[in-house]
């Protein structure tokens, strides 16, 4: 084996078609790191390295992911292994099939080391949320990685793995993807699985890559995008093939700069990131167009009407009877309510009453209604101002990662989301792609939006960029 280990699923893939590397060595490397490291960033939740090891010595070395290990999100399902959300009510479920997009990664070849920690149902954005630790951040064990898919971008910043799977309501891949300095990709709603995916907000969840570059994005997207009738929103397309088609330059592109965005509070640093990279767009044979969406800033509050109304309905299934956490009472009420105390958190409680509330007879036009109007406007300007630009270059976060337990406010914490909200909202792909560092040495991370079945452009602008910036192609 050579000395230096591969550093992206692409190096690694070409190591082992070489003969320079097998999976086993590498996944020997892999569970060093994660004995030495994991102890202090808590990536995962469950370890299955012996296991891994094992499909390892199988793996096809030229199979598309050749035995290249890949972290799965405790929300995600893999079979005979505990899936928790990061909850006590589902602390011992133990999953009884594998989600289809879990599948797919192990029939290409991928091992799984283990399941990654998130905020409880993947509500939060620092994965202070898990019902069992926080997860630290590989940049600065002092601040959290984001979340609340916090556990996979940690684990493909410090080297647990080469890719990792995550799921994105409101950000939750993109936006702990840049506080961790890694790649995360949102795809267009309906072109990955949601089989075997817990829900948390069905209209707007997706599952996405989290990567070390965004090439090695497109190598999983080309494993994970597929028609899935389990799925009834899973669309039928053709395949393309995302690696194929990452073109060199930004030729003729038209990179918008949303005008309502530009008033907001961000970190110095990262409007400065904003500046380079706008230039780096230009310089790479792009345009820059200045679009307006008038609603955009309303996205943040329809989000948290509309996934918290979901959540309420899809979080009903946690009764104490047919999944985890039985707490025995009087009657069935009595067992529903104790169950349910005992066994959801502060964070999801809030959620459900929220989403209870304005779903409520009395409520429903004033609350739930008007967001689902507000939504459809915010959707129709998206599409609108991608008529006149390919893509929408915003920041994915307003500031760097903050120390954990810093934020406490839920308000304060939602803000997080403000940049990458509006793309669930509107199912469109956008992907953020790591841009820097602040004076602290913290990630700094990018979000590109694109329409509706343009992931591969996205993907291709944002390696052309990433690159330009000084990322790994
Ligand atoms: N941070 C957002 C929330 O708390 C988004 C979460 C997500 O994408 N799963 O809802």
């Amino acid at each position: 084996m050579s000395s230096e280990l591969p550093r992206t699923l692409e190096q690694y893939r070409h190591a082992v078609r070489a003969h320079e590397l097998s999976a086993e060595e590498y996944l020997d490397e892999t569970r060093q790191l994660i004995e030495r490291g994991d102890p202090q960033v808590k990536a995962f939740l469950h370890l299955r390295l012996d296991a891994a090891r094992s499909d390892a010595q199988a793996a096809d070395p030229s199979s598309p992911l050749a035995g290249a290990p890949i972290a799965v999100k405790d929300n995600i399902m893999m079979a005979g292994e505990r899936c928790t959300c990061g909850s006590r009510i589902l602390e011992h479920y133990v999953a009884p099939y594998s989600a289809t997009v879990v599948q797919s990664l192990l029939a290409a070849g991928a091992v799984v080391p283990g399941k990654t920690n998130l905020d409880e149902f993947a509500m939060g954005s620092s994965t202070e949320n898990s019902a069992f630790f926080p997860t630290h951040n590989p940049a600065d064990l002092s601040r959290v990685p984001g979340g609340s898919s916090g556990g996979s971008t940690a684990a493909v910043a410090a080297g647990f793995a080469l890719g990792a799977i995550g799921s994105d309501t409101g950000g939750s891949v993109r936006q702990p993807a840049a506080f961790c300095g890694v790649v995360g990709f949102k795809p267009t709603y309906g072109l990955v699985s949601r089989y075997g995916l817990v829900a948390f907000g069905s209209s707007l969840d997706c599952i996405g890559p989290i990567a070390r570059s965004v090439r090695d994005a497109a190598l999983m997207m080309n494993v994970m995008a597929a028609h899935d009738p389990k799925d009834a929103t899973s669309v039928r397309r053709s395949p393309v093939d995302f690696e194929a088609a990452l073109q060199p330059t930004l030729a003729g592109k038209r990179v918008g700069i949303i005008r309502e965005l530009q008033g907001l509070d961000v970190q110095p640093e990262i409007a400065a990131a904003m500046e380079t990279t706008r230039k780096a767009a230009v310089k790479s044979g792009a345009s820059l167009v200045d679009v307006s969406l008038p609603h955009i800033l309303s996205a943040l509050p329809v989000y948290y009407i509309i996934a918290p109304a979901e959540c309420s309905a899809n979080l009903g299934r946690f009764d104490g009877v047919r999944y985890g956490l039985h707490e025995d009472g009087r009657d069935m009420t009595e067992t529903y309510s104790k169950t349910r105390n005992a066994g959801f958190g502060t964070e999801v409680k809030r959620r459900i009453l929220i989403g209870a509330f304005v779903l409520s007879a009395g409520y429903y036009d004033a609350y739930y209604k008007k967001a689902s109007s507000v939504r459809q406007l915010i959707t129709d300007e998206l599409d609108a101002a991608l008529q006149s630009a390919d893509v929408l270059l915003t920041p994915t976060t307003p500031t760097t990662a903050f120390r954990l337990g810093a934020v406490t406010d839920p308000l304060e914490m939602y803000k997080a989301d403000v940049f990458t909200i509006p793309a669930n909202l509107a199912g469109v792909p956008a992907i953020s792609f790591p841009a820097g560092k602040d004076a602290a040495g913290l990630p700094i991370g990018l979000q590109l939006m694109g329409p509706r079945w343009s992931d591969a452009d996205i993907l291709s602008c944002a390696n052309v960029l990433f690159t330009a910036l000084g990322g790994e192609s």
